[in-house]
């Protein structure tokens, strides 16, 4: 047979560099990743028997076992499970398939430089090849079940693999590690030990619903050797009562179906009985994964039934908002055979995930009033997902509402509630005033924020995408209506000093010829001029009707491909500006007004560059003020 020598892709070199300069101060962990996979690889095999009978594999006992061998100091561990193909070899082992490879790759560079790499590995549990944390060699050899040959794969985990096809190997897959030298001060991470094993095993393996045997170690000199054991109890962790597990149990087992090394934020139990009888346990991450955002985003919960394995990524099992949580539901009364398909349509399937969906929400209350440190970091992680919810389910919609939380001009750093909010509210205010934009900074010095800054009034500051939208879908809370400060007319005169309405009507009166003239020379992008309460420092600025959508979500259907209709905005002027001032006085004193058409359009532009928009032509622009700036010289 001949043997094919490859280059690891650059991701997983790079990765494997780690690995073997082990960062990584808990090495132990190697075993538990290769166990994971092993447990994996049998779940898989089962569940391809029961939907295909013919195939030619033997599940009549299914188990993962540990050898080791002191003398040539390896370590071995298999499993009799779906095995690889020789393709699959190369496809799984040799690359890193994770939808977060950039971004991996960016900040493992700089972990690198900032000496955080421990952090990084953590953060994407890389398996298979926390091997060479130990090994200075690994070997695996595959069959797929179903398939004549096999495929031995080695590596030094330098640069290269080799893969080789094989007459001889078992159905399923071995992994040989060969041992790094001992540590002769270090005895306590010997990994030819069975105890050692064993420990690992129990710590973090325990749950695994599959039998984990080795072989133990002889009673004495010249014993013969023992028949191997199982060291695992196999106790799904989701049919045990709370008191009998632990929460570093429950940890291990979230850190084996989510392939996070981290701690979850919180673990979620539930045990439905009756006539839909189930049970889940469910984990609320400590941190949000790269791709929480990307179209491809997987890994959200298990679905098993009687304690068989069927499927990874339920989505019928949580609403899409809620994809962060992790985990397994175990029910009692589907078939082995269902299907995506069924699942989306079962009625009862429905109800659990209404159920599990209030369950989650509850559960993020009860964080929220308990403990606001794990709350801040819940919000920080996941509040953008969960504020989808407040679009697409109105069922839940002031669960979440209440759970939700938003920058605001009242704290630097403190999000506030909508509650907390209503209760700041000043006398005579009726609305609960929002922005959107960019980012907090763009917001707060956005000219429409000048009158409520002047006069106190709180204003929230909304920076994700979906804040566009979930305003708009949510419409109040508690009779109180969201409204954002660049929308509609503000008066904020019933909630702050008055502004005499006597001197208003004269402004009126004075500016009406301009107002008009402007809105004719601006018809284009503009579709109405009228004066401003907002404004105390700037001379304009640009704002929408009620309904009108904002820039930014034009943008986004845009995006999304769909064809949105320009939107006319309204321009508003400060009639204390000089620069206001200054443009009516010319164009009452002047006949002939085409020298005044550029100022009107260089003030709009400025009014929708404070906001943080872009000038419709920016070459025009620039040319437009060289001009003036010339002529002040
Ligand atoms: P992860 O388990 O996070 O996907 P790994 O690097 O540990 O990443 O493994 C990559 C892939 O290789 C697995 O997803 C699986 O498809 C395959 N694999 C690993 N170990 C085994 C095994 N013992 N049996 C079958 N397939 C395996």
């Amino acid at each position: 047979m001949t043997t094919e020598t490859f280059e690891f892709q650059v991701e997983a070199r790079q990765l494997l560099q780690l690995m073997i300069h082990s960062v990584y101060s808990n090495k132990d962990v190697f075993l538990r990743e290769l166990v994971s996979n092993a447990s994996d690889a049998l779940d898989k095999l089962r569940l391809e028997k029961l939907r295909d009978d013919s195939l030619d594999a033997d599940v009549s006992d299914l188990h993962i076992r540990i050898d080791v061998d002191k003398d040539a100091r390896t370590l071995t561990v298999r499993d009799n499970g779906i095995g690889m193909s020789y393709d699959e070899v190369g496809q799984l082992i040799g690359t890193i398939a994770n939808s977060g490879t950039a971004t991996f790759l960016k900040e493992l560079r700089e972990a690198q430089e900032g000496g955080d790499a421990e952090g990084l590995i953590g953060q994407f549990g890389v398996g298979f090849y926390s091997g060479f944390m130990v090994a200075d060699e690994m070997t695996l050899v595959t069959r797929r079940a179903g398939e004549g040959q096999g495929t031995r794969w080695t590596s030094r985990g330098e640069s290269t693999y080799t893969l080789e096809r094989v007459d001889d190997a078992p159905q399923g897959t071995s992994v040989t590690l060969h041992l790094k030298p001992a540590d002769p001060e270090n005895q306590l991470h010997d990994y030819t030990s069975p105890w050692k094993i064993r420990e690992i095993v129990k710590r973090y393996s325990d749950f695994i619903t599959w039998p984990i045997r080795t072989v133990p170690e002889p009673a004495g000199e010249g014993d013969a050797t023992p028949e191997p054991e199982t060291l695992n109890s196999m106790k799904a962790l989701w049919a045990r009562s709370r008191d009998e597990v632990s929460d570093d149990e429950y940890h291990e087992l979230y850190k084996h179906i989510s392939h996070d090394w981290r701690e979850p934020l919180e673990t979620i139990r539930l045990q439905a009985e009756g006539t839909f009888e189930y049970q889940a346990l469910l984990f609320i991450p400590s941190h949000a994964p790269h791709d929480l955002f990307t179209r491809d985003f997987r890994r959200g919960v298990q679905l098993y039934v009687k304690r068989v394995f069927i499927m990874d990524d339920c989505e019928a099992l949580l609403p899409p908002y809620l994809r962060f949580v992790k985990g397994v539901v175990d029910a009692q009364d589907l078939s082995l055979n269902v299907s995506r398909e069924i699942l989306q349509q079962d009625r009862h399937i429905q109800m659990m995930q209404r159920r599990l969906t209030k369950k989650v929400l509850s559960t993020i209350k009860e964080i929220r009033t308990k403990d606001a440190d794990r709350y801040a970091t819940f919000w920080r992680e996941f509040g953008t997902a969960l504020k989808e919810g407040l679009v697409t389910d109105s069922e839940n919609r002031d669960a979440i509402l209440a759970v939700s939380s938003f920058a605001t001009t009242h704290a630097d750093d403190e999000p506030t509630t909508l509650a907390q909010y209503v209760e700041r509210m000043k006398d005579g205010q009726d609305d609960i005033y929002y922005l959107t934009g960019e980012s907090r900074q763009s917001i707060e010095n956005s000219p429409h924020m000048e009158a409520f800054r002047d006069k106190g009034i709180e204003v929230l500051l909304l920076t994700d995408p979906v804040d566009e939208v979930w305003v708009d879908a949510v419409g109040e809370y508690e009779g109180r209506k969201l409204r954002s400060v660049a929308k509609g007319e503000i008066d904020l005169d019933g909630e702050g000093d008055e502004k005499a309405g006597e001197e208003r009507e004269k402004q009126a009166e004075e500016y009406a010829g301009l107002l008009g003239w402007m809105r004719e020379q601006l018809d284009e992008d503009i579709k109405e001029v009228r004066l401003s309460a907002r404004l105390t420092v700037s001379p304009a600025c640009v704002v929408a009707d009620a309904h009108d959508l904002t820039p930014a979500l034009e943008n986004m259907y845009r995006a999304m491909g769909q064809e949105v209709p320009r939107t006319k905005r309204i321009l508003e002027l400060n009639p204390d500006h000089l620069l206001v001032k200054g443009l009516n006085q010319a164009y009452k004193e002047r006949e002939d007004r085409s020298g005044l058409v550029e100022s009107a359009e260089l003030l709009h532009t400025l009014a929708v560059l404070a906001e943080g928009g872009q000038p419709k032509d920016p070459a025009r622009f620039v040319k437009l003020v060289a001009d003036r700036l010339e002529r002040t010289l």
